[in-house]
């Protein structure tokens, strides 16, 4: 996960922008009163994420209408009047993500902030859409609040699909709130040795890291299978580096000192990347520093 800034977009500038044209006319009344609760609403979300607390917003959870504006396995009613929770989505979907749309400025806002355009989620895939951190379906309210829209990629975006939590470990991390998760080293690589070689990558987290937010690291990571984003890169990495290592005759007693210089270098922007985890397990290896690195890996 890539920390990144909280937006600093007005909750309701955005809001009001994004359904001050919806249809019909005449559904715009009520959404505009609703502007006292969606403040309420972010002001009460900005302080639970900031508190790993998101799972205590469950009265918000289809609000306004109070019921789901759509059953599980049926298909999503077009807008109607009455619904207000419909045309909260559609302020989204319609009203904010299309280009030539009232608030797309905003989304382009909001993806700007994406770390050299890379999904914050997952730190590898190209960010091309916003996740909404709690789902707009089940909280509708927060369609579109600036601090629930976190861009990311497609991937990640269909791997967290529509669940909201229900407990304080059932939160994935979020990229504008959980900035302290790097304040531990937690990510780890195992290499498996010959006749074989190849790298694996868990969650380990320290022994003084809080439960909750370890629990949360490790759903993160499985909630959005990011070992399977890492392996394929990995193999190539050892393979240049080997051919490094080759060609620069460094004496094997100096490569785990080399090696852990390249995690430290890694760990500078991220010490969970799994780069700094790699040349961390590598230099350990004793199989790969004693030459395992003049043999093939693959
Ligand atoms: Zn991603």
């Amino acid at each position: 996960m890539l920390p990144i800034s909280k937006p600093d977009l007005d909750a309701e500038t955005v809001y009001t922008t994004c359904t001050a044209t919806a249809r019909p006319k005449s559904v715009r009344p009520q959404l505009q009163q609703l502007t006292v609760d969606l403040n309420d609403a972010v002001a009460r979300y900005d302080t639970a994420a900031a508190g790993e607390g998101l799972h205590t917003l469950g009265d918000l959870q289809h609000q306004p209408d109070g019921k789901p504006d759509k059953q599980p396995g049926i298909k999503k009613p077009k807008p109607k009047a009455g619904g207000l929770n419909t045309h909260l989505e559609a302020a989204y979907t319609n009203r904010l993500v299309p280009e030539k749309s009232p608030g797309h400025g905003f989304y382009e806002q909001l993806m700007a902030k994406a770390p050299d355009g890379r999904c914050p989620l997952c730190s590898q895939g190209v960010a091309d859409t916003l996740d909404h951190q709690l789902p707009k379906v089940v909280y509708p309210l927060l369609a579109v609040a600036p601090v629930n829209l976190v861009p990311a990629c497609r991937d990640c975006n269909f791997h967290k699909g529509d669940q909201a939590p229900a407990a304080a470990a059932d939160q994935t991390l979020h990229p504008y709130y959980d900035h302290n998760v790097h304040d531990y080293t937690w990510l780890v690589a195992r290499i498996i040795e010959p006749p074989k070689p190849s790298i694996t990558f868990h969650v380990e987290p320290p022994p003084d890291m809080p439960p909750t937010l370890a629990a949360r690291v490790r759903l993160h990571f499985t909630t959005l299978k990011i070992a399977r984003l890492y392996n394929p890169q990995a193999g190539p990495a050892v393979r240049t580096l080997s051919l490094n290592l080759r060609r620069w005759k460094l004496p094997s007693s100096q490569v785990p000192q080399h090696l852990l210089e390249l995690a430290e270098d890694a760990a500078v922007e991220n010490p969970n990347c799994w780069q700094a985890a790699l040349y961390t397990a590598l230099a350990s290896n004793a199989w790969y520093t004693q030459g395992g690195y003049e043999k093939p890996w693959r």
